[in-house]
């Protein structure tokens, strides 16, 4: 389609459904992502992940040729032992040089190929969810969903993965030598771990809490932003700069105290990691002090296993910070999810009929359709026949608008019929549906791309002879030599490089290049003075053509010569009849036709 709706959105049975919104655990939060993202990068992860073993298994290593240096080097002064054991040391660091670079690069393509499947499916996901939806979730919201939250989670995949893997091999390591040397002083190292489970718990939860409330206020953030860029022209002539910046600067400060807060608690657990590590090396010194002195462990023994202790510091802390990552990946993914779990109402029906060939006819019938609780139909009838022009007028507010959009789908009905060609609109698919139209619509939607893009849309069957033709029926051509690069004219954020007159024409140009049996005009001239009015005036007739073209205006002179005119009042069908039989029989019509005729 080539246009908006003005009111494309909420209707009670449109509504979005959601799952419930229980809070998922760590692991089924986990086996989401694996089941979803990760799975089918099994082989390359396990690739990886041979690497960080032996990246991480170096660490036992080194330690473990502490005893050889101490014993045979040091204390038994033997040469052979001294190049041998330099080798290995060597040989340990440049394996970890190795391998560490090739698993930091494998991971950085599993992450980034995870996290660009997930925005794309976001993003594809978003633009099927209904009018609903995006009312109550505005553009900058979804956009801190889609950047910022799965950023947030590619974090994980940074520190979590990348590092934890490793760590994870080296505490292995680092404990096998340690316990390898002896396994009661090992358990005396551990006796702190106890201490640390109830405080990790809750420093968890409060670090999750925090990140919750963060990744909302980031989410306003970005809301606020794109509404004051998308509104600068109102927000400049209204002065309201400085009360923008106040609104923003508060959800900042806001946003501060939360990140400071959740970055106490991330750093709290490997602060309880470096207390019970303390504990560990006392208790250790204490229970095998005699040991050491009496000579029992040789001087190796006993450095092996403090080098083991020592090395495995880093690795502890860094596994307990990884839990305060993951708590605030983990918020981020909780929304990702939700937002992927939605499931939009009005979708393809299980058994779809084709759409109707030829130019079809359209039939309302008793529609009754309601946003919320107010009623906006009432039983709404009428009938738009085949090829045949049939215009929609009436006061603001009585349901023009929602007539297009339970014809588009754009919302469905409480009851009554709504058909075109025969064909229900819902007994086919959405986009079979929308094939059927073309829409040129009050605030025609442009992109901020070049006019020849905005009109080709994406198609690449238009060959030049084509659009030359669209552009004079359309009467583009007119004022295409007046753009500085012509066709290749960027038109500027939704449009404002051109004017309301040149914007609709450019809709016209894609109405008819489209080609489509129907065509839906939604008050397309009204916001026109009277040349341009009368330039796309020209170029709509010629769009009609051949089409069954239903029209809302709310100037009458545009839809005098219409086949039909069908006055709604209140959500009703009131009359219907040609102009001349509408005035004779003195109704709505009538009263509004005097009224801007006294008006003007
Ligand atoms: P018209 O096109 O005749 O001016 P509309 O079909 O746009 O009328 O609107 C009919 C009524 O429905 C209006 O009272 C309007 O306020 C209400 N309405 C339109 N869109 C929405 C919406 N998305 N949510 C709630 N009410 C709406």
């Amino acid at each position: 389609m080539s246009g908006t709706f003005k009111t494309a959105g909420a209707s009670k049975p449109a509504k979005t459904s959601q799952t419930e919104s229980v809070t998922p655990s760590a692991t089924g939060l986990l086996l989401w992502l694996w089941n979803g993202y990760l799975k089918r990068h099994t082989g390359l992860l396990l690739v990886a992940l041979a690497f960080m073993m032996l990246e991480g298994s170096m660490f036992g290593f080194l330690s473990y040729m502490m005893k050889p240096m101490f014993d045979q080097v040091l204390v038994g002064g033997s040469q052979t032992a001294l190049i041998w054991v330099a080798a290995a040391i060597f040989g340990i660091f440049a394996l970890r040089a190795i391998s560490s670079v090739l698993q930091k690069v494998l991971l950085t393509r599993i992450s980034q190929l995870t996290v660009s499947d997930v925005r794309m499916e976001m993003m594809a996901h978003l633009m099927t969810l209904d009018g609903t939806f995006h009312q109550n979730y505005p553009p900058g919201y979804l956009m801190q969903r889609i950047e910022g939250d799965v950023e947030a989670v590619n974090k994980v995949w940074k520190t979590i993965i990348t590092g934890a893997g490793r760590d994870v091999i080296a505490l292995i390591s680092l404990f096998a030598v340690a316990i390898n040397v002896d396994w009661r002083w090992t358990v005396a190292a551990l006796a702190g771990v106890p201490l640390l489970v109830l405080p990790t718990f809750l420093l968890q939860r409060y670090v999750r809490g925090n990140a919750r409330i963060s990744r909302d206020v980031s989410a306003r953030l970005s809301t606020r932003l794109n509404e004051v860029f998308h509104g600068i022209v109102p927000v400049k002539l209204n002065r309201l700069e400085a009360y923008q910046s106040k609104r923003y600067r508060k959800l900042t400060r806001q946003r501060i105290e939360l990140e400071v807060k959740s970055s106490l608690g991330q750093a709290a657990v490997p602060g309880l990691i470096d207390i019970m590590s303390g504990l560990g090396f006392v208790v250790v010194l204490m229970y095998g002090g005699s040991e050491i002195l009496s000579g029992e462990k040789t001087v190796g023994d006993t450095m092996a296993f403090f080098t083991a202790l020592g090395l495995a510091f880093e690795p502890l802390r860094r596994l307990g910070a990884f839990s305060g990552v993951w708590q605030v990946a983990a918020a981020s993914l909780e929304r990702i999810k939700e937002l992927l779990e939605m499931v939009p109402e009005l979708r393809d029906p299980a058994i779809p009929q084709p759409a109707p060939k030829g130019v079809p006819g359209i039939v309302l019938n008793d529609v009754h359709m309601e946003y919320g609780d107010t009623p906006i139909l009432r039983g709404a009838t009428f009938v738009a026949e085949a090829g045949k022009t049939t215009a929609l007028v009436g006061a603001s507010g009585a349901g023009k608008s929602t007539v297009f959009n339970l014809l588009t789908r754009l919302v469905d009905p409480e009851s009554g019929e709504v058909s075109i060609g025969g064909v229900p609109v819902a007994a086919m698919r959405l986009g079979d549906l929308r094939s059927l139209y073309s829409v040129v619509s009050q605030d025609s939607l442009l992109f901020d791309e070049t006019l020849r893009e905005n009109i080709l849309l994406g198609r690449s069957d238009v060959t030049e002879e084509m659009l030359k033709t669209a552009l004079d029926a359309a009467h583009v051509s007119d004022f295409l030599p007046r753009l500085s690069d012509g066709l290749d004219s960027p038109v500027g954020p939704r449009g404002t490089n051109l004017s309301g007159g040149q914007r609709q024409r450019v809709a016209i140009a894609r109405a008819l290049l489209r080609n489509t049996p129907v065509l839906l005009l939604d008050e397309a001239t009204s916001a026109l003075d009277a040349q341009s009015e009368a330039v796309v005036q020209k170029a709509l007739d010629r769009l009609s053509e051949g089409r069954t073209t239903l029209v809302i205006a709310h100037r009458l002179s545009t839809v005098r010569n219409a086949d039909k005119i069908v006055v709604m009042d209140q959500g009703r069908v009131v009359d219907q009849g040609t102009h001349d039989e509408l005035i004779a029989r003195g109704g709505v019509y009538a009263d509004l036709h005097s009224l801007q005729f006294d008006a003007a």
